[in-house]
């Protein structure tokens, strides 16, 4: 899957690089994954799909979303743009050929979902109302009075973590981005909501708000990789790059551990429980 900043930096790149190019063929389901989900047959994409032009690509919480003449094409992995006579991957869930001769490719990682609809439609997208009426935590709309209406009985009970990055509260936000979120807002994952003091849920949003539009602004994270492969420019401060190297705030020691289905990274010295 594909997190908000990654998923909106390649819509840009989708729109720049091949917005305005008419798909010559289309294949999907090439190679067969078992966590990967189509739009009804993927044998049909390309009776769907050819002769259209690719128009505007949209981040859609982890949706790369963009038009191909009336049909939508919603995409929660990585998308990868292949030159003229570049080599293909071997294996991919869904390949565009263009009419000039170049590509793109997406494969699914853990998982993927590679939807293709008639615009208007909802292309059997799980979780797909929720993530286009929920406003984007990039716009001004996601504000404190919006984030308050997350909160329910259920709240005081969960997890900094599982109230974050989990049930697609805040659609794009998984457990990639999670992590820097929490150590700039100076939260533990497992820290409970409840015990959370007023300063602490204001800087929890303030950090939502702001590192999110930083991971964005600069390209995507280091960890992921754009259109073109190339990793982003943000530094993660916490992540598979950084464990064991020391917090740039306070020298301890970065740890890892695994933690609600997926690790969690954190310094116990600015995240205390
Ligand atoms: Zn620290």
């Amino acid at each position: 899957m594909i997190e908000l900043p990654e998923a909106v930096v390649i819509a840009r790149q989708i729109t720049e690089t091949v917005g305005g190019k008419r798909i010559a063929a289309a294949v999907a389901n090439a190679s067969s994954h078992k966590f990967a989900w189509y739009t009804g047959d993927p044998a049909e994409y390309n009776d769907r799909l050819a002769g259209k032009v690719i128009g505007r690509g949209t981040g859609v919480g982890g949706n790369i979303e963009f038009e191909a003449g009336d049909m939508v094409l919603s995409v929660s992995a990585p998308i990868r743009y292949h030159l003229q006579g570049e080599k293909r991957p071997k294996k991919h869930q869904l390949l565009l050929e263009f009419a000039d001769g170049t590509a793109i490719s997406s494969s699914a990682q853990m998982w993927g979902g590679f939807f293709c609809f008639r615009a208007g439609e909802k292309g059997g997208l799980p979780d797909y109302d929720l993530a286009k009426t929920r406003p984007s935590p990039l716009t001004p709309a996601f504000d404190r009075v919006y984030f308050d209406t997350l909160f329910d009985v259920e709240t005081p009970k969960l997890s900094a973590k599982a109230f974050l990055a989990t049930e697609q509260r805040i659609p794009g936000l998984g457990n990639g981005v999670l992590q820097d979120i929490l150590w700039t807002a100076r939260i533990h994952p497992r820290q409970k909501m409840g015990e959370l003091s007023e300063q602490a849920i204001q800087a929890m949003f303030t950090a939502v708000k702001r590192v999110l539009a930083e991971m964005t602004a600069q390209g995507g994270r280091d960890t992921e990789r754009d259109l073109f492969g190339r990793p982003g420019g943000y530094q993660t401060v916490l992540s598979k790059n950084t464990v064991g190297q020391p917090c740039p705030a306070c020298g301890t020691s970065i740890c890892k551990e695994p933690y609600l289905g997926g690790s969690i990274y954190y310094c116990a010295g600015c995240q205390r429980l």
